[in-house]
């Protein structure tokens, strides 16, 4: 099976303008509409509320406000004002501290120094109040400037940073020997992007099978690492993998997208495991969204059920 397709087919229709004014108009409309099930919310007061009973749950969080590919230094400038709101609501509401970003959102795209600058912005608060914040990975022309840029920040002395990686690419290995090297914690991810098979794995088996090499050299070597994934194989491995080194609980956790697989959130927790939901928010939740469709295209029948129903109201 090429693993792939889907994605492909949703990576193109993510671009489609005529589908985002579609979906803009009807995803978010009210409290039921479909893109609820996986978008908190569109505004800071929504994604908190969203966070405090997910909190309530046991379940430990992270907020990302949802923007990518920013075109102007006045777009990456009113992202990173965004983030510095959300760090004052998250402080004085009470909940975890924990952010994820990504870096076209902060102008990476656009000029490099001024994209290191907002996120300096965002990370100075950040680590007066005691929050930690990843930086997403994007999609693979992105993967070098996006370490390069963490590793800048790491060598000024930021420490309440972390990455993500992707098994999908073959390249991972390496930079997550490096990662371990530096002592920064590494969220593992799959990978969500449509990658050519000159960077990447194209089968889900050997995407799969990665994972689990470099969930095993994480748990070996790594600092407090993040298995990110929905997959109960990757899962049952890793507390298989866990148990066999002796490693305490409280040395890496798991992490999952908010609206999928909210029963496997909840056993984990219940049987002692740290379970961290990834809470996207924010109006510009169109492409977050497709990705989460392309991933699983049995998620399409919900949306149309969702729209359908939302259009004859
Ligand atoms: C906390 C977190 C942060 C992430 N950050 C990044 C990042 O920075 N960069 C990046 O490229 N990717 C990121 N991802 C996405 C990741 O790369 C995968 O695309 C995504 O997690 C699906 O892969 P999987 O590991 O769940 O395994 P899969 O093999 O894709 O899925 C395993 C099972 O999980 C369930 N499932 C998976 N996806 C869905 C879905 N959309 N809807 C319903 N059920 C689903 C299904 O039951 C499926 O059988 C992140 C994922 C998580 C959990």
């Amino acid at each position: 099976m090429v693993y792939a397709g889907p994605k492909a087919v949703f990576f193109t229709l993510s671009r489609s303008a005529t589908l985002k004014k579609l979906a803009s108009r009807y995803g978010m409309a009210t409290p039921e509409s479909f893109a609820r099930r996986f978008i908190a919310g569109e505004t800071i007061d929504e994604a908190v509320v969203v966070a405090r009973s997910l909190q309530s749950n046991g379940l430990h969080l992270t907020l990302d406000y949802l923007g990518e590919s920013v075109r102007t230094i006045d777009e990456a400038a009113a992202a990173t004002r965004t983030y510095l709101s959300l760090i004052d609501s998250i402080v004085s509401s009470g909940i975890e501290r924990n952010l994820s970003l990504k870096l076209t959102q902060l102008g990476v795209d656009v000029d490099r120094a001024t994209c290191v600058d907002n996120l300096r912005r965002i990370l100075d608060p950040a680590q007066r109040h005691g929050f930690f914040v990843r930086i997403d990975m994007e999609n693979s022309p992105y993967t070098d400037v996006t370490l390069e840029v963490f590793e800048t920040l790491w060598r000024q002395e930021y420490r309440n940073v972390g990455v993500a990686l992707q098994s999908c690419l073959h390249r991972t290995e390496k930079d997550v020997r490096r990662m371990n090297e530096l002592g920064a914690r590494v969220r593992l991810v799959k990978g969500a992007y449509k990658e050519p098979a000159t960077v990447a794995y194209q089968r889900k088996s050997e995407v799969d099978d990665a994972y689990l090499r470099l969930m095993r050299l994480l748990l070996d070597a790594g600092h407090y690492p993040a298995i990110a994934t929905h997959d109960e194989r990757m899962l049952d491995a890793t507390c298989a993998y866990a148990k066999e080194r002796g490693l305490a609980g409280d040395r890496y956790e798991f992490q999952m997208l908010y609206g999928i697989r909210r029963d496997l959130q909840a056993a984990l927790t219940a049987k002692g495991h740290r379970v961290r939901v990834y809470v996207p928010f924010g109006r510009e939740w169109f492409p977050y969204f497709m990705r989460r469709l392309g991933e699983r295209p049995a998620n399409v029948g919900f949306v149309l059920r969702g729209i359908l129903g939302e259009r004859s109201r």
